[in-house]
């Protein structure tokens, strides 16, 4: 693993192309992730460092500090991150995941998340400070861990996310999970899907969001050369011969999708089966323009924010 820093050109809080995230500010603490997933759509971006490089921005909490002090009306919330992981098992990364947290969340501003690692100690105490400005989303497609170690190399096992989203929700984080990348044929059958469900929702977790994998030249690339098992490989991007591009709501980078009747009765029985254990699915609208218009609100979840001398709850998307 290599870690450097670097310098951040432009500002910290950016809006996001991606629909759901169009109306928060997000942050990225790195360019680069070491969990090197390996569905992972940054592969695919002029900067991506290359596999288990992390370049990580130099003091972000206090650029976002400067940034705050010039805005008219602070946000609501903040989003961690549309490109990177801010748990990844970096201690430099997890140092600036906590300045940036703190600094956002002492001057009120909430906090949300999506991550596959595990949110170490002192974060979760901070969290335990903040409950009503927090909420997250746990990345999790299996409990099946041989799939896992070869899908996300470096990212915990299920038990360990599964035990994290159980330290989360006793420190008071509102949480759902998020199963992206469904993988056809892979991680979607219906006893998998059962054993994600029933695990989850025995922890109390109540919403869940999800999309089937796209595919774009990068990630087909990776698929192959690390599928080391040919069959594999040929079962996850066969699913896509005879498939068209798809749009990706706001990027300008063509996908290839599986047929919308395919992904349609797939999302219908994962609807089924979530329904079993008092689950709510939400699907992504972004990645499947053809079946919905609906937002994924990725964290799904709503924050409470101090506004104007009052306590007001904000409905962000
Ligand atoms: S955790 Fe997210 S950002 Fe990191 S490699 Fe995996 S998919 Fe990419």
């Amino acid at each position: 693993m290599i870690v450097q820093w670097i310098d951040r050109k432009g500002k910290v809080l950016t809006p996001s192309n991606i629909r759901c995230l169009s109306e928060i500010p997000t942050v990225n603490l790195t360019n680069g992730c070491v969990h090197d997933c390996i569905y992972c759509y940054i592969r695919g971006y002029s900067q991506y460092p290359g596999e288990s490089i992390v370049q990580v921005y130099r003091d972000t909490a206090g650029k976002i500090a400067d940034e705050l002090k010039r805005k008219h009306k602070k946000p609501a919330t903040v989003y961690f991150s549309p490109s990177s992981d801010a748990f990844m098992p970096v201690p430099e990364v997890l140092d600036q995941a906590y300045q940036t947290m703190r600094l956002l969340l002492t001057r009120g501003v909430g906090v949300q998340f999506v991550t596959k690692g595990i949110v170490p100690n002192p974060i979760l105490k901070l969290f335990a400070q903040y409950p009503q400005l927090v909420s997250g989303q746990i990345g999790l497609c299996t409990t099946d861990d041989h799939l896992n170690a070869i899908l996300e190399p470096n990212v915990p096992t299920a038990s360990q996310r599964l035990a994290c989203m159980s330290q989360l929700m006793d420190h008071g984080v509102k949480l759902s999970l998020r199963v992206d990348p469904l993988i056809q044929g892979l991680t979607d059958s219906t006893s998998s899907l059962e054993d994600l469900f029933f695990n989850v929702a025995k922890l109390g977790i109540r919403h869940v969001s999800v999309s089937y994998l796209f595919l774009r030249p990068a990630i087909t690339r990776s698929i192959q050369q690390k599928l080391s098992d040919e069959s594999l490989s040929q079962r996850v991007l066969s699913a896509f011969s005879n498939t068209g591009d798809a749009r990706v709501s706001g990027q300008s980078i063509r996908a290839v999708s599986l047929p919308a009747t395919v992904r349609a009765s797939g999302y219908a029985r994962v609807n089924q089966i979530a329904r079993k254990y008092d689950l709510v699915t939400t699907l992504c609208g972004c990645k499947n323009l053809d079946l919905t218009s609906s937002h994924c609100r990725l964290t799904n979840l709503t924050v409470h924010a101090k506004s104007q001398n009052q306590e007001e709850q904000l409905h962000l998307w």
